[in-house]
């Protein structure tokens, strides 16, 4: 595995397969600086993917972007999301046109239904479509869309257009692998995994521990790197912090043999029944 893996989107364009999450960046002023610099640092050392949602400080993360990607907006895959409330026809076109203005941009490169609400499937794509004609996304997508709310969505006319599902998938949450993994590789669909550490909270000790210590490694890269040893999975972490940044970089060097996967799934069960999608 290597910065330069990249993950290829329905339609054969590809994307990197390390990016970088920015929920609660943007919202303390005595942050800003320090959030700014980790995210611009993340992308010179080449995590090219940047995930965001209106509902984040409600805009506020997206304005916070929006300065801090300055210069750097054509280097980076960008990623927003809009509330299941927004979601209409007409909706999802003024939302995206807000948060098109609040990140200082003319297009989104990926936009996501942030989780199922109660507009019609339909409604949401006809408003996509919408906005890819007009050049304001390139493509959209689902999130927090089990493997029913995806058969659905197969089912509805325009929904084979679907790009990524973005869900909640680490070492300590990997009910997905069940039958959503699958589906998805099926579909040549993208998982795009957040909360690729548990916020923070994975576990450090143990196997992780062991593993960071044979490649001379972190536990939040061992875990990370786990994600990404299926080119079918994106992950975007995030880091306020330089320092976090830097580290989950380093995950893109490292690569899991056998025995470390093993180990994994004894500390970290695989699912051996379907279990319900879970949510942050
Ligand atoms: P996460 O990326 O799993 O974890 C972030 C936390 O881990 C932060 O507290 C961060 O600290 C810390 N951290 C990061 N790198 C570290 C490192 N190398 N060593 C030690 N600690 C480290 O959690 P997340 O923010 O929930 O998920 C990632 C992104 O996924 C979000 O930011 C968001 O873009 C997206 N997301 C989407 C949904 C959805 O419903 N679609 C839900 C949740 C998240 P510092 O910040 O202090 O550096």
């Amino acid at each position: 595995m290597a910065i330069t893996d990249r993950v290829v989107l329905p339609g054969g364009e590809e994307v990197p397969q390390l990016g970088i999450g920015t929920w609660m960046m943007g919202e303390r002023a005595g942050s800003l600086k320090e959030e700014a610099e980790s995210v611009r640092t993340g992308i010179e050392l080449g995590m090219r993917l940047v995930d965001t949602a209106e509902m984040y400080g409600d805009g506020k993360c997206e304005s916070f972007l929006g300065e801090a990607l300055a210069g750097l907006r054509d280097e980076v895959f960008l990623v927003s999301k809009v509330y299941p409330h927004n979601a209409s026809r007409a909706g999802v076109v003024s939302a995206c046109e807000r948060s098109l203005s609040r990140l200082k941009t003319d297009r989104l490169d990926l936009y996501l239904l942030h989780w199922r609400g109660g507009v019609p499937l339909e409604e949401t794509i006809l408003g996509f479509e919408h906005l890819k004609s007009q050049g304001k996304i390139r493509h959209w997508g689902v999130s927090n869309f089990d493997t029913d709310d995806m058969e659905e969505l197969w089912e509805t006319p325009g929904g084979e257009g679907c790009a990524v599902n973005q869900v909640l998938y680490n070492l300590a949450r990997r009910g997905p692998e069940w039958d959503l993994l699958p589906w998805l590789e099926e579909h040549d669909m993208p998982l795009m995994a957040y909360s690729p550490i548990e916020q923070g909270r994975i576990p450090t000790d143990g196997a992780l521990a062991e593993i960071a210590g044979k490649h001379k490694a972190t536990p939040f890269q061992v875990a990370l790197a786990w994600v990404m040893r299926n080119l079918n999975n994106i992950v975007i972490p995030k880091a306020s912090r330089v320092a976090h940044m830097r580290d989950n970089r380093g995950a893109a060097d490292i690569v899991l043999d056998s025995e470390d996967l093993a180990s994994l799934d004894l500390a970290f069960a695989p699912p051996s029944r379907k279990r319900s999608l879970e949510m942050l």
